[in-house]
């Protein structure tokens, strides 16, 4: 390894564009101080540039020509992966590579020399240039989804092999498929990938969680194949429930999901409730979702809204949602005081869905005088966004995150638990009022926050820098 990175292209293959070998070496654990850049940065043709390659299958048959038949060798263990994007989840990820062994070459906006230092197998390079001088097996794009376009173009990808592998993990899938398949020479190979979890929810393993991919462009040869092989097992070891899927049917059914789930993480964290330590309630796993939701980056859920196109209707459909279940409740609440009032409506009692209910409140509150106000507090939030999701009419799905799961069990949950017990919570709790209040200043504010950062990037990209906005897209 060390020898094939250190040699310099010019040098060994003067005459030949690119390498004839497209698997890599057996993996050799370096210290990284001993990688060596390679910065030849005006050499051109040693390296592989999108316009002068010649085509793989000629690559292929010089390397096979003088070959007996064997059996094929199993897929690489190892590989030389660059993560380019080298944030929150993109350590993340390569911690889990370095330690099955991988060698990581990393490259951000930011400099993450020192985190880079922190993990086995890392190296963090500056320079771009100097990173595909490496020649990595697999380049994994790992940058928000509105900044992936320009840092893909910033890659100079004739340093790199021409057989390169690209991977993304956008939590989009359409749109990466669509700008790889745009900028990138024929030669290289392409997957689409969404490991549908992340540091906070794939803090204690990765098993059972689910990895969607597509295989966009694989070349038909043995070590082209093993070597995406050899990328899904990174996976398969930890786990990971692989899901081959097109990126279409990805976004149809997991834009809706994942864009729901962050919305509600994120109203219901601007809440603030406060965690009660003897939870009996179940409600643990709302406390996950805002956790999970709220230590990934604004972007990414910006990212979610601006890449799914339903994303503002499934806003107005929040929005209406919510006002029907307060309608329903302030209907309820009123039928009651009516029946207190006015006496019985002349409906038989057990049709009368306020009689019902007010029997219900009259045990409920015998049984329940002792309620922790803030324990009855967080339920009675909890069911209310359970009103609201039942409204939307939730589905079940074959690529459900961790958070969109608690979502579908809250709903789950409220199907049980009757709207009568709902009323009685509502009447319990002192400050109810203001908690509906609370929620609906929540959840203004999130959808603020996204037109608001709506408006400033188009503003910027009409009057700063007009003429920016090209093919419908939205440039940071
Ligand atoms: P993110 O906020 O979506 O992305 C952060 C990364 O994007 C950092 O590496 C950052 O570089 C880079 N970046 C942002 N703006 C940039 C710009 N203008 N120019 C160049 N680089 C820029 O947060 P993330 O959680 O790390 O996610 C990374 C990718 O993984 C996203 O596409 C996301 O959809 C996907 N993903 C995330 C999760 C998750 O749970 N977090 C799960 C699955 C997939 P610097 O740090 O150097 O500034």
């Amino acid at each position: 390894m060390l020898s094939t990175l250190a040699s310099h292209p010019c040098t060994n293959r003067p005459s030949l564009p690119f390498p004839l070998r497209l698997s890599p070496p057996p993996f050799v654990p370096l210290s990284r101080h001993r990688l060596p850049l390679h910065s030849c940065h005006s050499c051109h043709s040693c390296h592989a540039s999108p316009s002068s390659l010649p085509n793989s299958s000629a690559s292929l048959s010089l390397s096979q020509s003088n070959s007996k038949p064997h059996p094929p060798p199993p897929p690489p263990t190892t590989l030389k992966i660059a993560i380019i994007g080298f944030g929150n989840f993109g350590q993340f990820l390569a911690k889990y590579f370095s330690q099955q062994g991988h060698t990581i070459l990393a490259h951000s906006r930011t400099d993450y020399s020192s985190i880079a230092n922190s993990l086995d197998n890392t190296i963090f390079f500056k320079d771009p240039h100097d990173l595909c001088e490496s020649h990595p097996d697999v380049v994994l794009l790992c940058t928000s989804i509105l900044s992936a376009e320009k840092v893909l173009r910033s890659i100079p990808i004739q340093r790199l092999r021409r057989s390169t592998l690209f991977v993304d993990v956008l939590s989009v899938k359409e749109f990466p498929r669509s700008i790889f398949l745009e900028r990138l020479p024929p030669d290289f190979d392409i997957v689409c990938t969404h490991p549908m979890f992340g540091p906070e929810s794939g803090k204690y393993g990765w098993n059972g969680l689910p990895f969607v991919y597509e295989k966009v462009r694989i070349g038909d040869s043995h070590e082209r194949v093993s070597r995406c092989e050899a990328f899904f097992n990174i996976f398969k070891k930890e786990g990971c429930r692989m899901i081959d899927m097109s990126c279409k049917e990805h976004d149809e059914i997991a834009a809706e999901s994942q864009f729901l789930t962050h919305t509600v993480g994120r109203v219901l964290a601007e809440m603030r409730l406060k965690p009660n330590p003897d939870d009996s309630m179940g409600y643990d796993t709302l406390f996950q979702l805002i956790e999970n939701t709220c230590s990934d980056s604004f972007e990414l859920y910006y990212g979610l809204f601006m890449y799914n196109k339903n994303s503002t209707d499934l806003l107005d459909r929040i929005y209406a949602a919510y006002e029907e279940v307060k309608k329903d409740l302030r209907r309820m609440v009123q039928g009651i005081l009516r029946r207190r009032l006015f006496g019985t409506t002349g409906v038989g009692e057990l049709e009368d869905p306020a009689a019902r209910c007010e029997a219900f409140l009259e045990s409920f509150n015998k049984e329940m005088v002792d309620l922790d106000e803030n324990a009855t507090g967080v339920h009675f939030v909890a069911l209310t966004i359970g009103m609201i999701l039942a409204k939307l009419g939730l589905k079940p799905t074959s690529i459900a995150t961790k958070g969109y799961e608690t979502l579908l069990k809250l709903v789950e949950d409220i199907s049980s638990e009757s709207f009568d017990l709902y009323i009685a919570l509502f009447m319990h709790i002192k400050n109810s009022n203001e908690l509906l209040d609370q929620l609906d200043i929540s959840l203004a504010k999130v959808r603020t926050e996204l037109y608001g950062r709506l408006h400033d990037i188009l503003r910027r990209q009409l009057f700063d820098q007009p003429g920016i906005i090209s093919n419908g897209r939205t440039r940071m």
